[in-house]
């Protein structure tokens, strides 16, 4: 393993030992449920709403590692947002994970920006089973934010 995977790793390990934000928020506006068949992860994600600001987030369920790291850095990178900042969020996540190896020479800074510490999850494009893990926190984050009141299911 080269050490920046041996530091995504890391980074993974230690969100899923302490995830941020793993809380039941009373008094939330919205909520959603998420479940992805193919490893058995289960979600709920909590939101509070101030007018077009994400003013809390919390997340609850049982799951894999990356289920887990990814809820918990998706709660540290919406909090705060407008919904439209953590829908371009989700956005330029989904792709990082569903557009397969990027060269160099094509990679939009933009995203980078955009993304912060979620860049560290891009190692996981190249296992598809294992991005559905990383999505469900996502796909359940726009349901709430929707107001859909089906439980999310990863395809
Ligand atoms: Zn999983």
């Amino acid at each position: 393993m080269s050490e920046l995977e041996e530091l995504y790793q890391d980074m993974i390990m230690e969100h899923n030992r302490k995830p941020r934000n793993f809380r039941l928020l009373d008094g939330a506006d919205r909520s959603a449920e998420g479940f992805n068949p193919f490893c058995g992860d289960t979600i709920t994600i909590y939101l509070a709403l101030d007018g077009d600001q994400v003013a809390d987030i919390g997340f609850q369920g049982s799951g894999c590692a990356i289920s887990r790291a990814s809820a918990s850095m998706l709660t540290e990178s919406v909090m705060g947002k407008s919904l439209t900042e953590a829908e371009q969020i989700f956005d330029a996540f989904h792709e990082m994970l569903t557009r397969g190896p990027v060269d160099e020479a094509e990679h939009d800074q933009d995203d980078d920006d955009t993304l912060g510490d979620l860049g560290m999850l891009s190692g996981i494009s190249a296992f598809p089973t294992r991005v559905k893990c990383a999505t469900l926190s996502w796909n359940t984050l726009k349901a709430a934010l929707r107001g859909d009141k089906e439980t999310v299911r990863t395809e």
